[in-house]
């Protein structure tokens, strides 16, 4: 989190610095509401003027690590309809006037989700993110960085399981022979190794441009499309594989498919990315 956050916004004084990186401090990224997800530029969390500060009102759902975060960085409406009107707050959630409610998820069960009830959160203006209306944009942008990371750790879930699946083609005997010898076995393998590096490289090529402060925006929705997609088929084919112990709760497998299933849909789904990537290629003139 940049701009003018400040130690000066929290109650606990002790608390450190947001900007530390010592992982003492947990945030989440408090962007999806009950009505609106893709749709996020319709927001309707406010932050109403309070003195020299604000008051947020309302809910915010499906929030990482939403039950155990210590701050969040939120995205409540100060001004009219649309991204302009939505400014970015980072604010404490050890406060009396927030409450959370968790899900009970299919996977991503190490971080979980949860859903944020602001009933008149007190924010002073410390607490403000970048510019009055700006929070929007500045979120966005942090997206296109998200989702190239987001396209890895679903292709590392992928690797692993496909690391284990060849091992497993090589030492588990069929008709007198390890499966690997059988090309219905082997070539999906092979498939698999292959969109896994290519998807790879295109995560990569994300993060390159980058940091070399290249456009960026449609490589990574190209990362955050294909990636988590490509995790899930990968992993499911590795889970096939391994037969009948592929499919029990014993095998990491089934986890690493319902962690990566959830980040098809977390931080934009492909269909989002698909948008993003065609207004690159045919122009903003054809966006929908
Ligand atoms: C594991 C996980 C972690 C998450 N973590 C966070 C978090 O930390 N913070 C946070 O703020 N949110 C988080 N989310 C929420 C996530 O960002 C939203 O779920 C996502 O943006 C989609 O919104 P939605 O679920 O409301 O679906 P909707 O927007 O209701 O969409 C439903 C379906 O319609 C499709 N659709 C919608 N509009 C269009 C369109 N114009 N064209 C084509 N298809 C369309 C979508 O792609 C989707 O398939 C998380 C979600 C998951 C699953």
């Amino acid at each position: 989190v940049s701009g003018n956050t400040s130690r000066t916004a929290f109650q606990n004084p002790n608390a450190p610095s947001p900007t530390a990186n010592t992982g003492a401090v947990i945030p989440c990224l408090c962007v999806t509401e009950p009505s609106h997800g893709t749709d996020a530029a319709n927001l309707e969390v406010r932050a109403e003027p309070d003195g020299d500060g604000w008051r947020l009102n309302g809910e915010k759902t499906s929030i990482t690590l939403g039950m155990n975060a210590d701050t969040g960085l939120v995205l409540a409406r100060t001004g009219g309809a649309g991204a302009r009107g939505v400014s970015a707050f980072y604010v404490d959630l050890d406060d009396r006037h927030v409450s959370r409610s968790p899900f009970d998820d299919l996977g991503g069960r190490s971080m979980g989700r949860a859903s944020l009830h602001f009933d008149g959160l007190p924010v002073p203006r410390a607490c403000l993110v970048g510019a009055e209306g700006a929070g929007f944009v500045s979120v966005m942008r942090g997206f296109d960085y998200s989702r190239a990371i987001i396209g890895l750790a679903c292709l590392g879930a992928a690797q692993a399981s496909l690391d284990e699946a060849l091992q497993w083609a090589r030492d588990r005997q069929a008709f007198g022979r390890p499966i690997g010898t059988f090309q219905g076995v082997a070539f999906p393998l092979a498939e698999c190794a292959t969109y896994v590096h290519g998807a790879r490289l295109v995560c990569y090529d994300a993060l390159w441009r980058k940091d070399n402060d290249l456009e960026h925006s449609a490589v990574a929705a190209m990362a955050k499309f294909w990636a988590p997609k490509l995790a899930t088929e990968v992993i499911h084919t590795c889970l096939l594989t391994l037969g009948h112990l592929g499919y029990s709760a014993d095998s990491p497998i089934g986890q690493r498919l319902r962690d990566v299933i959830g980040l098809e849909i977390g931080d934009g789904t492909a269909q989002v990315s698909q948008l993003v990537i065609s207004r690159h290629l045919l122009g903003r003139a054809y966006a929908p």
